[in-house]
């Protein structure tokens, strides 16, 4: 039968499973909600979950697991030494990901610890597609500067280049003219770039900085927390991939890479868990000597047998196509809510959340006044909604200077944990952003009152100006 223009009917895509168990959402009063707000600093991180509705402060360790995970926590093997489920993870980062080696880690940053203590020396520089916050920190605990390699249109908002998370080449051979090769251990690449709102790299710019940095002997290490979304964007925006699965894609971005980092807590479904994986023997000898001082055995890592066994699961489950398509679909469908009520948002929308351009929507507010920690603070009051604060305060100090960094982007992230809200949700979302929009000059600005040493965005307290 002769089907034509069928490309142009509309293809809505759902959800590819059914819910089996529900958790009920507690409603607030605004009047609870100014009381909760203020007690938390002005701080989101400070707020309870009991007084929140919709929770989209992150999407780590906040996916719904499957059936057959739960399942799988049945089948923990706690034995402290080459647990079952162990030997399962391994077999699914090896065969998934085509890593030799893997050493589970507690989360994403025990693997950073682990990567980091090994490869750095003090005075090393560590390029990197922008800075993530416990990645570099890391970095500077183990005597290494972290370089921001990002090309320029990461940093605007308003840039509509489809592959923001690439690396600008120029800027890494400038790096290496100027400090030499042999201070650069390693280049650390992170798939679905958050800090720059969730954007993809692309593989030709992978494989070409592979060409660049094989010869010099500097290895790259991938942040891989988010790298099924990465290959989800590879397949509908890169020329040659359509016809391929992500899982073929995510096997691809990994073999143009040393070893990588892994946060089980976003693409692998999990709610807790982690891991380091490598190819070179002697990195892995060092590593898994490492992880008994700081985690524990390398057949655990900080983790029961049974948080590994859901990780393998949850592994296989996040390269599946229909997965990722109602992943990205539920996000592109609330960026496009936002978008058709004018709320500036960075674009393109980007994998795990909508990234309201708080400058944009702010613009009585300097930099210093907090704009998106206020923003933040405001869509809470508004709807109960909880959000992040992506700019001035998560950027923290100079580890030199001690002066504020201030970062081009001051965003705050709406991030969509994986399989947990519904399209409902993220209707009462949009329309919650869309009232504070409104009301958007009656806005004041935030005084920072408490700033800890490390990482400041998570503990810190405000009041508000007058
Ligand atoms: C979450 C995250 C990490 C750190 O992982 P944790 O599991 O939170 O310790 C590292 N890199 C990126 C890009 C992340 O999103």
């Amino acid at each position: 039968m002769e089907r034509k223009n069928v490309k142009t009917r509309k293809q809505s895509w759902a959800e590819p499973y059914k819910i089996k168990m529900v958790e009920l959402l507690k409603m607030t009063t605004p009047a609870q909600r100014q009381k909760a707000i203020r007690e938390a600093g002005y701080n989101t991180f400070l707020l309870k979950s009991e007084d929140v509705y919709i929770d989209l402060l992150t999407d780590s360790g906040t996916s719904a697991m499957s059936d057959r995970q739960w399942a799988g926590l049945m089948l923990g093997d706690e034995a402290y030494a080459g647990s079952r489920n162990f030997y399962h993870l391994e077999d699914a980062v090896k065969r998934r990901y085509g890593y030799k080696y893997v050493i589970p880690t507690h989360q994403g940053r025990g693997a950073e610890n682990l990567i980091s203590k090994s490869l750095i020396k003090p005075g090393h520089i560590i390029p990197g597609n922008m800075y993530f916050t416990t990645t570099r920190l890391h970095q500077e605990l183990a005597g290494g500067t972290f370089a921001d390699v990002i090309i320029d249109d990461a940093h605007d908002p308003e840039s509509d280049f489809p592959f923001k998370g690439n690396i600008d080449l120029n800027k890494v051979k400038a790096l290496i003219a100027k400090h030499g090769a042999a201070k650069i251990p390693y280049i650390c690449v992170a798939t679905t770039v958050n800090m720059a709102g969730g954007q993809p790299i692309s593989l030709t710019n992978l494989k070409a900085l592979r060409k660049l940095t094989l010869p010099y002997g500097i290895k790259i290490i991938l942040d891989m927390t988010r790298v099924a979304e990465n290959a989800w964007f590879i397949k509908e925006r890169e020329k040659g991939y359509a016809n391929k699965n992500i899982a073929e894609i995510v096997l691809e971005i990994c073999s143009l890479t040393d070893g990588a980092t892994m946060s089980a807590k976003k693409d692998c479904l999990v709610n807790i868990g982690g891991f380091l994986a490598l190819n070179d023997e002697s990195i892995y000898q060092e590593a898994s000597n490492l992880v008994v001082v700081y985690e524990g055995l390398h057949t655990y890592g900080g983790l029961a047998g049974r948080d590994m066994e859901a990780m393998a699961i949850g592994i296989e489950e996040s390269l599946q196509d229909e997965h990722m398509k109602a992943r990205i679909g539920q996000v592109v469908y609330l960026g496009e809510q936002l978008l058709r009520c004018d709320v500036p948002i960075v674009q393109p929308i980007g994998g795990h959340g909508i990234f309201i351009d708080a400058l944009r929507f702010l613009p009585q507010l300097k930099q210093d006044q907090f704009p998106a920690q206020a923003l933040a603070a405001e869509l809470y009051l508004d709807s109960g909604v909880r959000s992040m604060e992506r700019g001035i305060v998560s950027a923290g100090r100079d580890s030199k200077t001690g002066k504020n960094n201030y970062p081009a982007l001051e965003l705050v992230r709406l991030t969509i944990p994986r399989r947990v809200y519904t399209q409902a949700h993220m209707d009462v979302i949009a329309e919650s952003v869309e009232r504070v929009y409104r009301n958007r000059s009656k806005i004041k600005g935030l005084n920072m009152v408490f700033e800890p040493k490390y990482l400041r965005f998570f503990q810190a307290r405000f009041t508000k100006s007058v």
